[in-house]
């Protein structure tokens, strides 16, 4: 219904020229009077008068406040409820899920959590510090140079990481091997039952607390108990973040000489017996390949790497020389990556090695002098390929560089 079809509404219409004059009072207020006002007006226009106008008025008011009263306490509060238990409801199960106090598990306490983590929404990873132990495969040409070099690492971290791989010695070195990369130069250990955390770690020359709060062993010293007996595992591998330990090697022993030639025995079938008399050394060195295998074409003398000797390349059958006169001490196999190996005592402190070779020449108890043809090169052994493992040692200096004792080449 419109206010143009209703009859009442067309009535007041102000274009009444009637009703104008009838309310002059009134007709300057019409276009704000309201819907109820112009009722009232009407009732009045009936003859009910003014009286009923102000009581109506009043009673009226009364109800407006009460009702805004009354849904300000019920219905907004209730709005206001149910907007938030609606989305409650919406958000929950329609099933109310029921959990037995046994199936919760019990709080971690500090110490079995270790470091707590805060829940990050988004997964970033920082540019840290490697901690844990990473596998590394060899590759054809790889040396344990290389892959120290590779890693950051020392030498001797790669061999001290891997013993049971390459037994101490860059000769054991294949592709294909998996080997041990530390996050950090150090030793690598596996712990035996009865190992005392102080024992250990004084053997590789660290401090206990070294080894047990470095985060890549996840050893929790809350949790360590007594350093005696402590909380380890057997059969952990920690790493030793600094710690060194001596080569424990197949390498021959120092002092082989011709009256204590059973120092070899424990390197295999070319060990000799006693021997009395043989030549004497001059205590100067040659060259124990021709001028043109002069040249370390396999690894160089490098304590590091536990390399005290030079590698000379050359072809299987190269002639290779005494260094200087003496008696055969060891000749034949060796059990340890060897091969065919010689060692000749010089008399005079000195000894002299030769290894991998692809043929023996002389016997125990042969004298032999400078410059002798005593075998050929070969790449028996623990051996990559054709070379002359080079060694000259002293009681007294022990393993030297050989490039140091001799000629130019
Ligand atoms: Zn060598």
């Amino acid at each position: 219904m419109t206010a143009m079809n209703n009859p009442q509404f067309q009535k007041d219409l102000p274009s009444s020229a009637t009703r104008d004059a009838r309310k002059s009072e009134k007709s300057s207020l019409q276009p704000k009077i309201s819907l109820f006002g112009r009722w009232l007006e009407t009732l009045a226009h009936l003859g009910l008068g003014e009286l009923t106008l102000r009581i109506g008025t009043n009673v009226l008011s009364v109800i407006l406040i009460l009702s805004v009263v009354w849904l300000m306490r019920n219905v907004y509060p209730q709005a206001k409820l149910n907007g938030t238990s609606g989305a409650l409801a919406a958000s929950q199960p329609t099933a109310t899920p029921t959990l037995s106090a046994a199936a919760i598990p019990a709080p971690l306490t500090a110490s079995q959590a270790g470091i707590s983590r805060l829940a990050l929404p988004h997964t970033s990873i920082p540019s840290r510090p490697r901690m844990d132990v990473i596998t590394y495969t060899v590759q054809p040409g790889d040396s344990v140079f290389g892959i120290a070099d590779k890693f950051g690492l020392k030498p001797s971290t790669i061999l001290f990481g891997n013993y049971a791989n390459l037994k101490d010695t860059p000769h054991s070195l294949r592709p294909g091997q998996e080997l041990n990369i530390l996050p950090v130069n150090g030793t690598y250990y596996e712990w035996q039952a009865g190992d005392g955390l102080n024992a250990v770690a004084k053997f590789f020359g660290v401090d206990a607390e070294v080894i047990l709060t470095f985060p890549g062993n996840h050893l929790d010293p809350d949790n360590i108990g007594d350093y005696a007996h402590p909380n380890i595992q057997p059969g952990t591998r920690l790493i030793i973040p600094g710690g060194v330990r001596e080569f424990t090697s197949w390498q021959a022993p120092i002092g082989v000489t011709r009256d204590k030639p059973a120092l070899a025995r424990v390197m295999g079938a070319g060990s000799c017996g006693k021997i009395t008399g043989g030549a004497v050394g001059f205590g100067t060195f040659v060259w124990p390949t021709p001028t043109t295998n002069r040249r370390v074409t396999g690894y160089n003398y490098s304590p590091e790497t536990n390399h005290r000797a030079i590698d000379l390349g050359g072809k299987i059958g190269t002639a290779i020389f005494a260094t200087d006169a003496g008696v055969i001490v060891y000749a034949g196999w060796n059990d340890y990556g060897y091969g065919y190996m010689i060692m000749v005592d010089h008399g005079n402190g000195w000894q002299s090695l030769y290894a991998h070779l692809s043929q023996v020449n002389v016997a125990c108890g042969h004298s032999v002098g400078q410059t002798e043809l005593i075998g050929l090169m070969g790449s028996t052994g623990n051996s990559s390929g054709p070379h002359l493992h080079f060694e000259l040692m002293n009681t007294v200096y022990g393993k030297v560089n050989p490039l140091e004792w001799l000629p130019a080449p």
